[in-house]
Protein backbone atom coordinates (compact mmCIF):
# COMPACT_ATOMS: atom_id res chain seq x y z
CA UNK A 1 0.00 0.00 0.00
CA UNK A 2 1.11 2.94 -0.47
CA UNK A 3 2.27 5.84 1.89
CA UNK A 4 -0.49 8.86 2.27
CA UNK A 5 0.88 12.65 1.55
CA UNK A 6 -1.34 15.68 2.54
CA UNK A 7 -0.34 17.92 0.03
CA UNK A 8 -1.22 21.61 1.14
CA UNK A 9 -1.28 25.43 -0.39
CA UNK A 10 1.06 25.48 -2.84
CA UNK A 11 3.07 21.99 -4.63
CA UNK A 12 3.25 22.65 -8.30
CA UNK A 13 1.20 20.57 -9.93
CA UNK A 14 3.80 18.70 -12.23
CA UNK A 15 5.16 18.00 -9.07
CA UNK A 16 2.32 16.38 -7.44
CA UNK A 17 2.12 13.94 -10.62
CA UNK A 18 5.27 12.87 -10.38
CA UNK A 19 4.88 12.00 -6.41
CA UNK A 20 1.67 10.01 -7.44
CA UNK A 21 3.90 7.52 -8.95
CA UNK A 22 5.07 6.97 -5.10
CA UNK A 23 2.88 7.77 -3.12
CA UNK A 24 -1.21 8.70 -2.56
CA UNK A 25 -1.32 12.22 -2.31
CA UNK A 26 -4.02 14.65 -1.49
CA UNK A 27 -4.08 17.86 -2.19
CA UNK A 28 -5.96 20.68 -0.26
CA UNK A 29 -6.48 24.00 -1.02
CA UNK A 30 -5.19 26.75 1.71
CA UNK A 31 -8.94 27.63 3.22
CA UNK A 32 -8.63 23.41 4.29
CA UNK A 33 -7.81 22.72 8.50
CA UNK A 34 -8.91 20.71 11.03
CA UNK A 35 -12.62 22.04 11.06
CA UNK A 36 -12.66 20.26 7.83
CA UNK A 37 -13.37 16.13 8.67
CA UNK A 38 -11.44 14.88 5.33
CA UNK A 39 -8.25 16.98 6.10
CA UNK A 40 -8.91 15.22 9.63
CA UNK A 41 -9.21 11.89 8.08
CA UNK A 42 -6.05 12.59 5.76
CA UNK A 43 -4.02 14.23 8.75
CA UNK A 44 -4.89 10.75 10.81
CA UNK A 45 -3.02 8.72 7.67
CA UNK A 46 -0.28 10.64 6.77
CA UNK A 47 3.14 9.42 6.42
CA UNK A 48 3.85 13.07 4.93
CA UNK A 49 3.02 16.41 4.44
CA UNK A 50 4.48 19.31 1.88
CA UNK A 51 3.60 22.31 1.32
CA UNK A 52 2.97 26.14 2.07
CA UNK A 53 2.36 27.62 5.52
CA UNK A 54 0.35 24.92 7.14
CA UNK A 55 0.14 26.02 10.82
CA UNK A 56 1.01 23.46 12.79
CA UNK A 57 -0.23 23.44 16.46
CA UNK A 58 0.27 20.54 19.01
CA UNK A 59 -3.48 19.43 18.35
CA UNK A 60 -2.56 19.03 14.44
CA UNK A 61 0.79 16.85 15.35
CA UNK A 62 -2.13 15.00 18.09
CA UNK A 63 -4.45 13.73 15.03
CA UNK A 64 -1.31 12.79 12.77
CA UNK A 65 0.34 9.34 14.70
CA UNK A 66 2.06 8.09 11.66
CA UNK A 67 3.68 11.43 10.38
CA UNK A 68 7.32 10.79 10.09
CA UNK A 69 8.13 14.48 7.82
CA UNK A 70 7.01 17.71 7.19
CA UNK A 71 8.60 19.43 3.74
CA UNK A 72 7.60 23.43 3.81
CA UNK A 73 8.04 24.90 0.09
CA UNK A 74 9.91 27.98 1.62
CA UNK A 75 12.49 28.75 3.52
CA UNK A 76 10.94 30.47 5.95
CA UNK A 77 9.68 28.02 8.81
CA UNK A 78 8.29 30.25 11.63
CA UNK A 79 4.87 28.30 11.13
CA UNK A 80 6.37 24.95 12.48
CA UNK A 81 7.16 24.23 16.30
CA UNK A 82 10.56 22.85 15.23
CA UNK A 83 11.01 21.72 19.01
CA UNK A 84 7.83 19.90 19.53
CA UNK A 85 8.52 17.92 16.00
CA UNK A 86 11.86 17.44 17.15
CA UNK A 87 10.31 15.40 20.30
CA UNK A 88 8.00 13.63 18.34
CA UNK A 89 10.81 12.30 15.87
CA UNK A 90 9.13 14.10 13.33
CA UNK A 91 11.36 16.05 10.62
CA UNK A 92 10.75 19.38 9.20
CA UNK A 93 12.75 20.64 6.09
CA UNK A 94 12.56 23.80 4.06
CA UNK A 95 13.78 24.57 0.28
CA UNK A 96 16.87 27.80 1.04
CA UNK A 97 18.81 28.94 -1.51
CA UNK A 98 16.95 28.24 -5.15
CA UNK A 99 15.02 31.37 -3.88
CA UNK A 100 17.42 33.43 -3.10
CA UNK A 101 18.40 35.19 -5.92
CA UNK A 102 14.27 35.77 -6.94
CA UNK A 103 13.75 36.90 -3.45
CA UNK A 104 16.61 39.32 -3.26
CA UNK A 105 15.05 40.94 -6.87
CA UNK A 106 11.83 41.64 -5.81
CA UNK A 107 13.31 42.91 -2.63
CA UNK A 108 15.53 45.46 -4.08
CA UNK A 109 12.81 46.08 -6.69
CA UNK A 110 10.59 47.34 -3.91
CA UNK A 111 13.64 49.63 -2.77
CA UNK A 112 13.67 50.81 -5.88
CA UNK A 113 10.32 51.85 -6.10
CA UNK A 114 9.94 52.98 -2.79
CA UNK A 115 12.92 55.25 -3.46
CA UNK A 116 11.64 56.41 -6.97
CA UNK A 117 8.19 56.19 -6.28
CA UNK A 118 7.46 53.94 -9.55
CA UNK A 119 4.04 52.94 -7.89
CA UNK A 120 3.03 56.19 -7.37
CA UNK A 121 4.02 57.89 -10.60
CA UNK A 122 2.28 54.98 -12.10
CA UNK A 123 -0.89 55.79 -10.76
CA UNK A 124 0.00 59.11 -11.21
CA UNK A 125 0.53 58.45 -14.98
CA UNK A 126 -2.81 56.28 -15.72
CA UNK A 127 -5.34 58.33 -14.05
CA UNK A 128 -3.99 61.24 -16.12
CA UNK A 129 -2.98 63.24 -13.73
CA UNK A 130 0.12 64.08 -16.03
CA UNK A 131 -0.59 67.33 -17.34
CA UNK A 132 2.50 69.09 -16.90
CA UNK A 133 6.26 69.12 -15.93
CA UNK A 134 6.77 66.67 -12.60
CA UNK A 135 6.02 69.04 -9.71
CA UNK A 136 8.99 68.77 -7.33
CA UNK A 137 7.20 67.46 -4.18
CA UNK A 138 7.03 64.05 -6.38
CA UNK A 139 10.26 63.63 -6.81
CA UNK A 140 12.53 60.65 -5.37
CA UNK A 141 15.21 60.08 -3.54
CA UNK A 142 18.31 58.44 -5.69
CA UNK A 143 19.93 54.80 -4.81
CA UNK A 144 22.93 54.71 -5.83
CA UNK A 145 26.35 55.39 -4.24
CA UNK A 146 23.78 55.89 -0.76
CA UNK A 147 24.35 53.49 2.37
CA UNK A 148 22.48 50.40 2.63
CA UNK A 149 22.14 49.00 6.02
CA UNK A 150 21.13 45.08 5.93
CA UNK A 151 19.72 43.78 9.20
CA UNK A 152 19.92 39.61 8.73
CA UNK A 153 22.78 39.56 6.37
CA UNK A 154 22.17 35.54 5.66
CA UNK A 155 21.51 34.09 2.02
CA UNK A 156 18.86 36.96 0.79
CA UNK A 157 20.31 39.47 2.83
CA UNK A 158 23.79 38.90 1.41
CA UNK A 159 22.11 38.72 -2.36
CA UNK A 160 20.57 42.11 -1.68
CA UNK A 161 23.70 43.74 -0.58
CA UNK A 162 25.43 42.09 -4.08
CA UNK A 163 22.90 43.84 -5.72
CA UNK A 164 23.49 47.22 -3.96
CA UNK A 165 27.10 47.07 -4.10
CA UNK A 166 28.43 46.09 -7.52
CA UNK A 167 24.95 47.54 -9.01
CA UNK A 168 24.42 50.66 -7.55
CA UNK A 169 27.42 51.22 -5.70
CA UNK A 170 26.62 51.57 -2.57
CA UNK A 171 28.08 51.28 1.16
CA UNK A 172 27.04 48.27 2.86
CA UNK A 173 26.42 48.31 6.71
CA UNK A 174 24.83 45.25 8.26
CA UNK A 175 23.92 44.02 11.36
CA UNK A 176 23.45 40.32 11.97
CA UNK A 177 23.71 37.35 15.41
CA UNK A 178 27.41 36.59 13.81
CA UNK A 179 29.61 38.05 12.03
CA UNK A 180 30.23 37.72 8.12
CA UNK A 181 33.40 37.97 7.41
CA UNK A 182 33.56 35.92 4.15
CA UNK A 183 30.80 39.30 2.89
CA UNK A 184 32.30 41.59 4.77
CA UNK A 185 35.43 40.78 1.98
CA UNK A 186 33.31 40.31 -1.43
CA UNK A 187 30.91 42.72 -0.45
CA UNK A 188 32.83 45.84 1.50
CA UNK A 189 30.75 45.30 4.27
CA UNK A 190 30.69 46.73 7.77
CA UNK A 191 29.58 44.68 10.98
CA UNK A 192 27.82 47.66 12.48
CA UNK A 193 25.31 47.35 16.05
CA UNK A 194 22.23 47.59 15.53
CA UNK A 195 21.84 51.35 16.90
CA UNK A 196 24.70 52.41 13.85
CA UNK A 197 22.97 50.68 11.33
CA UNK A 198 19.82 52.94 12.45
CA UNK A 199 21.49 56.06 12.56
CA UNK A 200 23.71 55.64 9.67
CA UNK A 201 21.58 53.95 6.33
CA UNK A 202 20.18 56.07 3.62
CA UNK A 203 18.25 52.20 3.30
CA UNK A 204 17.63 49.73 5.60
CA UNK A 205 16.36 46.36 5.22
CA UNK A 206 15.37 43.57 7.46
CA UNK A 207 16.11 40.14 6.12
CA UNK A 208 15.73 38.00 9.65
CA UNK A 209 13.87 34.88 10.28
CA UNK A 210 10.63 35.12 12.82
CA UNK A 211 11.46 33.94 16.17
CA UNK A 212 10.72 34.87 19.35
CA UNK A 213 13.63 37.18 19.09
CA UNK A 214 13.03 39.16 16.39
CA UNK A 215 9.58 39.96 16.61
CA UNK A 216 8.65 43.52 16.55
CA UNK A 217 12.59 44.09 16.20
CA UNK A 218 11.63 47.39 14.55
CA UNK A 219 9.05 49.64 16.96
CA UNK A 220 8.26 53.01 17.37
CA UNK A 221 12.50 53.22 19.29
CA UNK A 222 14.26 52.23 16.20
CA UNK A 223 12.11 53.92 13.77
CA UNK A 224 13.18 57.49 15.90
CA UNK A 225 17.06 56.61 15.67
CA UNK A 226 16.83 56.13 11.89
CA UNK A 227 17.30 59.29 9.54
CA UNK A 228 14.33 61.54 8.40
CA UNK A 229 15.46 60.43 4.98
CA UNK A 230 15.77 56.83 5.44
CA UNK A 231 13.61 54.28 3.46
CA UNK A 232 12.67 50.90 5.48
CA UNK A 233 12.69 47.59 3.26
CA UNK A 234 11.13 44.87 4.95
CA UNK A 235 11.09 41.65 2.88
CA UNK A 236 11.47 39.22 5.91
CA UNK A 237 7.76 38.14 7.96
CA UNK A 238 5.46 40.96 9.48
CA UNK A 239 5.36 40.41 12.34
CA UNK A 240 9.37 41.37 13.00
CA UNK A 241 8.15 44.95 12.34
CA UNK A 242 5.39 46.97 14.78
CA UNK A 243 2.80 47.82 12.36
CA UNK A 244 1.61 50.89 14.21
CA UNK A 245 4.41 52.30 14.98
CA UNK A 246 5.59 51.57 10.91
CA UNK A 247 2.26 53.73 10.15
CA UNK A 248 2.80 56.32 12.58
CA UNK A 249 6.76 56.58 11.83
CA UNK A 250 5.38 57.42 7.84
CA UNK A 251 2.62 59.83 8.71
CA UNK A 252 4.46 61.56 11.08
CA UNK A 253 7.91 62.03 8.66
CA UNK A 254 9.68 60.33 11.10
CA UNK A 255 11.22 58.29 8.12
CA UNK A 256 10.49 59.25 4.57
CA UNK A 257 8.83 55.68 2.90
CA UNK A 258 8.87 52.34 3.41
CA UNK A 259 8.41 49.56 1.26
CA UNK A 260 6.99 46.40 2.61
CA UNK A 261 6.27 42.40 1.01
CA UNK A 262 5.13 41.19 4.47
CA UNK A 263 2.73 41.73 6.78
CA UNK A 264 1.16 40.75 10.03
CA UNK A 265 -1.84 39.30 8.92
CA UNK A 266 -2.02 37.97 5.40
CA UNK A 267 -3.85 38.65 3.10
CA UNK A 268 -4.31 42.39 4.51
CA UNK A 269 -7.37 43.08 5.92
CA UNK A 270 -9.69 45.32 4.20
CA UNK A 271 -9.46 48.39 5.82
CA UNK A 272 -5.88 48.50 7.02
CA UNK A 273 -4.52 52.13 8.12
CA UNK A 274 -1.31 50.86 6.27
CA UNK A 275 -3.26 51.10 2.93
CA UNK A 276 -4.17 54.99 3.25
CA UNK A 277 -0.05 55.42 3.44
CA UNK A 278 1.35 56.72 0.07
CA UNK A 279 4.72 56.80 0.81
CA UNK A 280 4.77 53.14 1.73
CA UNK A 281 4.84 50.60 -1.08
CA UNK A 282 3.51 46.87 -0.78
CA UNK A 283 3.35 44.06 -1.98
CA UNK A 284 1.32 40.82 -1.52
CA UNK A 285 4.29 38.57 -0.26
CA UNK A 286 5.56 38.11 -3.53
CA UNK A 287 9.21 37.60 -3.27
CA UNK A 288 10.06 34.41 -4.74
CA UNK A 289 6.73 34.38 -6.18
CA UNK A 290 7.53 33.67 -10.01
CA UNK A 291 6.90 30.57 -11.83
CA UNK A 292 10.24 29.31 -12.53
CA UNK A 293 11.63 29.69 -8.54
CA UNK A 294 8.01 28.56 -7.48
CA UNK A 295 8.75 25.74 -9.33
CA UNK A 296 12.02 24.91 -8.28
CA UNK A 297 11.02 25.02 -4.44
CA UNK A 298 8.30 21.94 -4.83
CA UNK A 299 10.74 20.12 -6.78
CA UNK A 300 13.52 20.46 -3.65
CA UNK A 301 10.82 20.02 -0.87
CA UNK A 302 9.73 16.89 -2.75
CA UNK A 303 13.12 15.28 -2.83
CA UNK A 304 13.02 16.49 1.13
CA UNK A 305 10.26 14.56 1.19
CA UNK A 306 10.72 11.73 -0.29
CA UNK A 307 14.43 11.15 0.78
CA UNK A 308 12.97 11.40 4.63
CA UNK A 309 10.25 8.73 3.69
CA UNK A 310 12.90 6.17 2.19
CA UNK A 311 15.16 6.55 5.44
CA UNK A 312 17.61 8.91 4.49
CA UNK A 313 18.68 12.30 5.45
CA UNK A 314 16.77 14.91 3.88
CA UNK A 315 19.40 17.23 2.20
CA UNK A 316 17.67 20.68 3.85
CA UNK A 317 16.64 18.96 7.01
CA UNK A 318 16.00 22.05 9.86
CA UNK A 319 15.70 20.06 13.01
CA UNK A 320 19.29 17.84 12.75
CA UNK A 321 18.67 16.59 16.34
CA UNK A 322 15.53 14.67 15.04
CA UNK A 323 17.83 11.64 14.68
CA UNK A 324 17.79 11.14 18.26
CA UNK A 325 14.52 10.52 18.40
CA UNK A 326 13.73 8.22 15.55
P1 LIG B 1 19.20 32.83 6.46
O1 LIG B 1 20.25 32.56 5.44
O2 LIG B 1 19.01 31.89 7.58
O3 LIG B 1 19.46 34.32 7.01
C1 LIG B 1 18.87 34.83 8.16
C2 LIG B 1 19.92 35.73 8.83
O4 LIG B 1 19.31 36.40 9.93
C3 LIG B 1 21.10 34.93 9.37
O5 LIG B 1 22.29 35.54 8.93
C4 LIG B 1 20.92 35.04 10.89
O6 LIG B 1 22.13 35.08 11.62
C5 LIG B 1 20.22 36.37 11.02
N1 LIG B 1 19.49 36.47 12.29
C6 LIG B 1 18.66 35.57 12.86
N2 LIG B 1 18.17 36.05 14.02
C7 LIG B 1 18.72 37.28 14.18
C8 LIG B 1 18.63 38.28 15.19
N3 LIG B 1 17.84 38.08 16.25
N4 LIG B 1 19.33 39.42 15.02
C9 LIG B 1 20.14 39.59 13.96
N5 LIG B 1 20.27 38.69 12.97
C10 LIG B 1 19.57 37.55 13.08
O7 LIG B 1 17.77 32.93 5.76
P2 LIG B 1 17.40 33.53 4.32
O8 LIG B 1 17.32 32.43 3.33
O9 LIG B 1 18.27 34.69 4.03
O10 LIG B 1 15.90 34.01 4.62
C11 LIG B 1 15.67 34.98 5.62
C12 LIG B 1 14.20 35.13 5.89
O11 LIG B 1 13.58 35.81 4.81
C13 LIG B 1 13.40 33.84 6.00
O12 LIG B 1 13.47 33.27 7.29
C14 LIG B 1 11.99 34.29 5.68
O13 LIG B 1 11.31 34.68 6.85
C15 LIG B 1 12.20 35.51 4.80
N6 LIG B 1 11.80 35.29 3.40
C16 LIG B 1 10.83 36.08 2.88
C17 LIG B 1 10.45 35.88 1.55
C18 LIG B 1 9.39 36.73 0.94
O14 LIG B 1 8.66 36.25 0.08
N7 LIG B 1 9.30 38.00 1.31
C19 LIG B 1 11.03 34.85 0.78
C20 LIG B 1 12.02 34.08 1.37
C21 LIG B 1 12.40 34.30 2.68
P3 LIG B 1 23.11 33.81 11.82
O15 LIG B 1 23.85 33.67 10.51
O16 LIG B 1 23.98 34.18 12.93
O17 LIG B 1 22.21 32.63 12.10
Amino acid sequence: MKKVILAYNRVSPEVITQLKEDYEVIYFEKNEYLDDPFFVQTLKKASGVIGLDLKVTKELLDLAPELKIISNVSVGYDNLPVDELSQRGIMATNTPDVLTDTTADAIFGLLLAAARRIAELDHYVKSEQWNELLPPHLFGMDVHHKRLGIIGMGRIGQAIAKRGHFGFDMEILYHNRSRKLEAENWLNASYVSMDELLAESDFVCLMVPASPETKQLISHEEFKKMKQTAIFINGSRGQNVDEDALYHALENGTIWAAGTDVFTEEPLPAGHKLLTCKNLVTLPHIGSSTAETEHKMSVVAANNLQAGLSGKLPPNLINKEVKLNR
